[in-house]
């Protein structure tokens, strides 16, 4: 319930249905149908309490980038809320994709090949799959995860057409030193060349810019559930 989230920690209904209000402007300014953009509260750090208070305000559809903490928070909710959906934005290491298959709705960081047929594998042992979205490494950071630009389209061939798996969009995570607008722009071309139509993209600071070039889906934190905590 909301009443139980700590008072002292940032009003979630209200910061939420502000950004809700953000994204139908910039809908909107850019001649978009607002409900054709779909809003990840990204809750990491944050416990359930969190993910509770953004539910009870209306909030359907999360993120967390960690299989680990997800499993610690997720089970409960998902018993309490069946239409919960739950969207995994982190680096998936192979031997965690039979647990991510098992947990999550989405996976947006499928990124190489042999991810991909560990992502088969758990499929036809659990019998599920999530939609998938393929990352793409945009700025060509060395330490980021994300295939490069000019490999996305082989590895949509190995993961869709070989092994069967449902990729349904592009995401990105563009270098914190650069216009977003760039490489937004960019995932959008090569989503367009591949033919796919979900393009995850957009942060706390850049989901306009993001719906402006056109963004199916943002994925937002902070702004919605307050400064995390630094790393130690
Ligand atoms: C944490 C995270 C977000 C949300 O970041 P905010 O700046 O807090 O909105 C979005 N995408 C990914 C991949 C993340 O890890």
């Amino acid at each position: 319930m909301a009443s139980s989230y700590n008072p002292t920690s940032p009003d979630i209904a209200a910061n939420l249905a502000g950004v809700r209000e953000r994204i139908a402007l910039a809908a909107r300014e850019a001649g978009r149908d607002p409900a054709e953009i779909a809003l990840v509260a990204v809750a990491k750090t944050f416990g359930p309490d969190a993910v509770e208070a953004a539910y009870a305000a209306g909030q359907r559809v999360f993120g967390e980038n960690r299989v680990q903490e997800a499993q610690a928070k997720y089970p409960d909710l998902k018993a309490r809320h069946p239409d919960l959906v739950l969207h995994l934005i982190g680096p998936l290491q192979t031997n965690k994709a039979e647990d991510a298959v098992a947990l999550f709705d989405v996976i947006e960081t499928l990124d190489r090949p042999k991810l991909a047929r560990s992502l088969a594998k758990a499929r036809d042992k659990l019998g599920r799959c999530p939609d998938l979205y393929i990352q793409v490494n945009t700025g060509g950071e060395e330490q980021k995860a994300g295939c490069a630009p000019e490999a996305a389209g082989d590895l949509l061939a190995r993961t869709r057409d070989e092994l069967g798996l449902p990729v349904i969009g592009l995401m990105c995570i563009p270098p914190i030193d650069e216009p977003p607008a760039l490489h937004f722009g960019l995932l959008k071309k090569l989503a367009g060349e591949l033919g796919l139509d979900r393009l995850s993209m957009g942060m706390s600071g850049d989901y306009e810019a993001a719906i402006t070039v056109g963004a199916t889906s943002v994925r937002v934190g902070s702004a919605i559930f307050g400064e995390r905590p630094k790393p130690a």
